[in-house]
């Protein structure tokens, strides 16, 4: 089987293991139940790409973060021909911009708005004793300092 065939089948066995059990894909959301930087990523991508941007922004900003980076990326790998300039800045810059909208998220929405939702059948809450417990206490903080 070669490297690529493994980790497709690799990846079936995941993906079929935490959807059946945890009904979620993001390992941060089935480790701990919160969501990550990249979560609504692909539904904001199939939104943008049916043309509904405001759908996707209010899912994800993060994807138009993403688009401007691969058209950056495509610019001078497709157009120019050439090795992307400076790659390393453009990709500091793409990752220092998801984490924060990505706390900007957190802060405003969670764990309330979707995708920033607080996913309570996680394996923390199912294997390590007082976490649930715990993760209560959190989000009745969190809405009681946002007033709701
Ligand atoms: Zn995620």
């Amino acid at each position: 089987m070669k490297a690529s065939g493994l980790a497709g089948a690799v990846f079936l066995v995941y993906y079929q293991i935490v959807h059946s059990v945890f009904d979620a894909f993001c390992p941060m959301l089935v480790l701990t139940g919160i969501p990550c930087a990249g979560c609504g990523l692909t539904r904001a991508a199939l939104y943008l790409l049916r043309g509904k941007g405001v759908r996707a922004a209010h899912i994800n900003p993060s994807i138009f973060l993403i688009l401007f980076f691969l058209l950056y990326c495509g610019y001078y790998r497709y157009m120019k021909g050439e090795k992307v300039k400076r790659f390393g800045l453009a990709l500091g810059i793409l990752v220092a911009g998801m984490l924060a909208v990505y706390g900007c998220g957190m802060y405003r929405y969670f764990p309330d708005r979707a995708p920033y939702v607080y996913q309570g059948n996680n394996a923390a809450a199912r294997w390590v004793p007082g976490y649930e417990q715990w993760m209560r206490g959190v989000l009745a903080a969190v809405r009681g300092a946002r007033g709701g």
